[in-house]
């Protein structure tokens, strides 16, 4: 049904064919289901980009209710019939150009078909507006959402936005954000950027609103709604610094503000290799229910069991070292999500020597010696892990030793001037693997196919270590 033309279009249609006149605008198609990522086919869509979001919703956490409008602005990439974005909650209405629009929902899918056919690089403003309970959705076999004893945490990767605001939801299309969430009065809510307001609007309704104004990929926005403790201060640079930690912390709470609380020293510290950091705000959120950590822009979120042995400043060097690698310089496929992992675990070994814990050199070895040739460790390839491994230790440590093998390849010298050229040349976009391999031969003047194929694509444990010594 979707798919039929109206007799108006048919009838533009034919007009244009019949006089070849500029009005085949209205045989437009419609845009691609999703951008062609190697591991998830369907994220993204085609046909436009979008440039700013603006999320206004009501959340009650007595009973996961969400509910309100996402105002996307974008702009059509070709003449377009019908568009997707990646959302997964019922809808209750679209309306593009404040007209009302046909939709239907399916699979993690929203594909939307506007009255007319919309011409290619034409400004559109969609709004979308929902309401749904986000826990019980699964999308690729996965929960995204988690309920919170207090509130709930829309915080993951690869994919977290369809739980909770429709978008095109691939680090290919990067936007700015406005994120406003009304929670009830003694609730918190976090998000990325800077609280530009807070305020009670009813009995009923405090709503905070954050702001964002760096391109942000669609799954480093978050939301963390329960009861914490939030500290609103000023880092040295003068910059916002936010943190907030879970008031169900326990023993683990003290570590953790030890811990998070130094997040600016992190940041100078990193900004020495990797260039200035390239946002407007920083922090971070601890919570008791999240499992992992993630390097949400401006502000990662840790779990609090990250901190059960005291503190635990490589977590917080890892998150933070994502600003650069992840987060400003994106992968521009799922696939190399060691240009991410193995970025972050190199900045834990530079941290790690800033501590006087041991360098570089040495803990990267110390990983290489004690991880035999037969663990199963060795058979996972950096480079293209495969969906189900893409968070495996291997795309972690043998990324960071593939890092560590370029340094010993072509000196310090050259090295530090590539990790910094890296973030700089891609800065706010995305970058692939070919492109980076590109430009540490450029900047070194080396030949580094093997080394890379050695370290990143090629199954058992390399003959010859990170430092350049055989394995024992
Ligand atoms: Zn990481």
């Amino acid at each position: 049904m979707r798919h039929m033309k109206s007799p108006a279009l048919i009838a533009a249609g034919l007009a244009a064919v019949l006089f070849a006149s500029p009005a085949a605008a209205a045989t437009g198609s419609p845009g691609a289901p999703g951008v062609g990522d190697s591991y998830y086919p369907l994220d993204g869509n085609g046909g436009y980009d979008a440039t700013h979001y603006d999320i206004r919703l009501n959340y009650d956490p007595a009973t996961d209710h969400l509910s309100g409008t996402t105002t996307i602005l974008a702009r059509t990439t070709q003449d377009l019939s019908e568009f997707n974005l990646d959302f997964l909650l019922k809808v209750s209405s679209v309306r593009v150009d404040n007209v009302a629009a046909d939709f239907h929902t399916a699979g993690g899918e929203l594909t939307v078909t506007p009255k007319a056919v919309l011409p290619k690089d034409r400004d559109l403003t969609i709004v979308v507006r929902y309401d749904d309970t986000p826990e019980p959705y699964r999308l690729y076999g996965y929960a995204g959402w988690q309920k919170t004893p207090t509130g709930a945490l829309g915080v993951n990767e690869p994919q977290i936005a369809p739980w909770w605001y429709p978008s095109n939801d691939h680090p290919r299309d990067k936007a700015t954000f406005d994120v406003s969430i009304a929670v009830p009065p003694g609730v918190e809510a976090l998000s990325n950027g800077v609280l530009v307001n807070k305020q009670q609007t009813s009995p009923r309704w405090v709503r905070w609103n954050w702001r964002s104004t760096r391109p942000q990929a669609p799954y480093l926005t978050f939301l963390a709604i329960g009861q914490y403790d939030v500290r609103q201060g000023t880092a040295p640079d003068g910059q916002t610094l936010i943190t907030a930690y879970g008031d169900d912390l326990g023993d683990n709470g003290p570590a953790a503000r030890a811990s998070v609380e130094r997040t600016p020293e992190v940041l100078d510290v990193l900004s020495r290799y990797f260039g200035p950091y390239p946002f407007e705000a920083q922090g971070g959120v601890v919570d008791s229910s999240l499992g992992f950590a993630l390097e949400n822009q401006t502000r990662p979120v840790y779990d609090g069991a990250f901190f059960r042995a005291g503190t635990n400043t490589s977590v917080v060097a890892h998150e933070n070292a994502h600003q650069w690698f992840g987060d400003s310089v994106s992968v521009d496929d799922w696939k190399e999500i060691w240009l991410n992992e193995g970025f972050a675990t190199y900045a834990e070994y530079l941290w790690s020597d800033y501590q006087g814990e041991g360098t570089p050199a040495e803990v990267a070895q110390f990983t290489y010696d004690n991880i035999p040739a037969d663990d199963p460790f060795w058979q996972v390839l950096p480079g293209d892990p495969g969906e189900q491994n893409q968070f495996a230790d291997a795309v972690y440590d043998r990324g960071g030793m593939t890092l560590q093998a370029l340094r010993t390849a072509v000196g310090d010298d050259a090295f530090f001037r590539i990790v910094k050229q890296w973030p700089q040349d891609k800065q706010y976009g995305t970058g692939t693997t070919t492109e980076f391999v590109a430009l540490a031969e450029k900047v070194s003047g080396k030949q580094l196919d093997d080394l890379f194929t050695t370290w990143l694509y090629t199954p058992g444990k390399p003959a010859v270590g990170p430092n350049g010594q055989s394995a024992a």
